[in-house]
């Protein structure tokens, strides 16, 4: 039976685990999330070691096809992912679910980075961080804003000396999130442009409260990796197309 590697961490990859059948599945989920939402079937947990190690990994385990649907933002193993798969020959598809977009209304500014974020609001008042808990050192030498950091862990040092931690998992609501930017007064807030449901109602909610928002963009893609938009797309990829049907040579020999 084929063997098919998603690397995970989102609900992309948790449906496509649960929709993918006659070949046997393997998840892979960095480890930094205390209770991870776990797919179904079979799972590994922490990094591989870099290029050389995921390349080990795929000829041990003589792996026909990878699917990289971690987040957008999760560019270290996407691009080790890349590296892996021209050594070995092993076809990669990239799932990646699209970004968001504004509408009417919205007030977004758009920023490189998470540098260029807090650029942007190193002089504002009451800020919603939203962009996870591994950012938080990049605002933590700002003295002025007062943070509220929304996270599913806590967040550990460097953090801003005004920060509030909520610790919480979406989806969320847009009638929650409403109540949450009225509750504490938020005049902005932070957001990557992560995409997808799970997450989109704080966008709905600054929109009706008209606070802005500043939107970090994804980091690019390496160049020359297939990428589908949505989990159906990467099942119709895997089960139709040759490449990914057979097992390339270089990953059956160990
Ligand atoms: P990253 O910076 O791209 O990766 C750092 C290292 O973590 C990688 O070099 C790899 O270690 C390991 N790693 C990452 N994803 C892995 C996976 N699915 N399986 C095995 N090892 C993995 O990743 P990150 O931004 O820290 O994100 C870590 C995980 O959280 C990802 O799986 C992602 O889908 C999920 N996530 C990330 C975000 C975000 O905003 N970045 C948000 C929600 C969920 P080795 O080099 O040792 O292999």
């Amino acid at each position: 039976m084929r063997t098919v590697l998603i690397l995970g961490g989102t609900g992309e990859a948790r449906r496509l685990a649960a929709a993918l059948t006659g070949v046997r599945v393997v998840s892979s989920l960095a480890g930094r999330v205390a209770q991870p939402s776990l797919p179904p079937g079979e799972v590994r947990v922490g990094g591989f070691g870099g290029v050389a190690g995921l390349t080990h990994y795929l000829r041990a385990e003589r792996v026909a096809a990878i699917v990289d649907a971690t987040h957008p933002f999760a560019a270290r193993i996407t691009s080790n992912a890349a590296a892996a798969a021209a050594e070995t020959g092993v076809p990669l598809l990239v799932l990646r679910r699209p970004g968001w977009t504004s509408g009417p209304g919205d007030r977004w500014q758009r920023v490189p980075s998470l540098e260029a974020a807090a650029e942007a609001i190193r002089d504002a008042g009451r800020v919603f961080l939203t962009t996870g808990r591994q950012s938080l050192p990049a605002f933590a030498h700002l003295t002025a804003p007062w943070f509220l950091s929304r996270s599913v862990d806590p967040p550990e040092p460097p953090l801003p000396p005004n920060v509030e931690v909520l610790l919480d998992r979406g989806p969320f609501t847009v009638e929650t999130e409403t109540a949450l930017l009225r509750a504490r007064a938020i005049d902005v807030l932070v957001t990557k442009d992560s995409g997808g449901d799970m997450t989109a109602a704080k966008l709905t909610a600054a929109r009706t409260l008209a606070v802005p928002v500043v939107m970090v963009d994804r980091p690019p893609l390496p160049p020359s990796v297939e990428a589908v938009a949505t989990v159906a797309e990467a099942l119709a990829r895997l089960e139709s197309a040759t490449d990914f049907r057979s097992s390339p040579t270089s990953a059956t020999s160990s």
